[in-house]
């Protein structure tokens, strides 16, 4: 690979599945079934051999219930039932492998949307990073237009401010030909272990994850820049429907396009959606390293 990862550290990567949607598929999928199916909601535990315990995203959390319990908020768990068993919290996945919520020292945020921030208070820890224009959009939509927007901003801690780093402040990578047409990435720890690569079209800017794991495979962390593998694979977009709730839909399809041509150029390159089931199961446990 023709990017700063070659001697770069790996990272142990534990995917956790924090509560999940139901969803008819076809709103995710053109062409898809009608029936609802299941859309867990990924937080990637990354394990830095120096930096310690990060996360990408958190998945849901029960400040989701608080979040969306007054009106309008309410309309986006009507839409959006989610479920969240206790076992499967960030804080008891987390501590099956023998670590503790304040352990985590940084959240690498894909974007805003509820279903990857709805942990962040629950970290008193950790420090944020997420792509500049990204947070600004914050500043700029009142309520309603937030919420149509799958923002709810009560699930910010009051001191993200505070505690937020901009990926854009990193190193910037050119990242070479096999990763057209994603042209560059921030790397992050400036050590190439991880770069965060901008994808756009699904919000204002959302942030994609390269690393190489512990198996020293290429990984990219693809948030929602498709909601299932068979979306980039068959280049299949999301129903009209969804249209409202991407930032730039021409975007968007540029960027489902852009991750089938890497695959192409790629075969061993794991691309890792934040709700496709099959995608979660199918990526390999840690071999080494923390407990199971
Ligand atoms: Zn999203």
């Amino acid at each position: 690979m023709t990017t700063p990862m070659n001697t770069a550290p790996r990272i142990e990567v534990h995917l956790l599945q924090v509560g999940h949607c139901r969803h008819p598929e076809w709103i995710t999928l053109r062409g898809g079934r009608w029936s609802a199916a299941e859309f867990p909601s990924l937080s990637a535990l990354l394990i830095h051999p120096s930096r310690g315990a990060l996360l990408y995203d958190t998945g849901y959390a029960t400040h989701f219930d608080a979040a969306t319990r007054p009106f309008p908020e309410r309309l986006y768990r009507w839409i959006t039932p989610v479920q969240l068993a206790p076992e499967h919290t960030l804080a008891q996945q987390l501590a099956r492998r023998g670590i503790a919520l304040s352990d985590i020292v940084r959240v690498l945020i894909s974007h805003l949307h509820a279903d990857h921030v709805a942990g962040l208070r629950d970290l008193p820890r950790a420090r944020f990073t997420a792509l500049r224009a990204e947070i600004a959009q914050l500043a700029r939509l009142g309520r309603l237009r937030a919420l149509t927007h799958a923002l709810l901003p009560a699930l910010l801690p009051e001191d993200f401010a505070e505690r937020l780093d901009y990926a854009d402040d990193a190193p910037l990578r050119e990242l070479g030909p096999l990763w057209s047409p994603f042209a560059h990435g921030f790397d992050l720890f400036g050590d190439g272990s991880l770069v965060a690569v901008p994808l756009p079209g699904h919000s204002s800017a959302q942030m994609g994850l390269l690393l190489r794991d512990q198996h020293d495979r290429p990984v990219l962390l693809a948030a929602d820049a498709c909601w299932s593998a068979r979306a980039w694979r068959e280049q299949r977009m999301p129903s009209l429907l969804a249209r409202p709730l991407m930032h730039d839909w021409h975007a968007y399809r540029a960027t489902l396009a852009g991750l089938l041509a890497v695959a192409q150029r790629q075969p061993d390159l794991l691309i890792v959606p934040s709700h496709c089931g099959a995608t979660l199961t199918g990526f390999a446990p840690a071999a080494h390293g923390i407990a199971a």
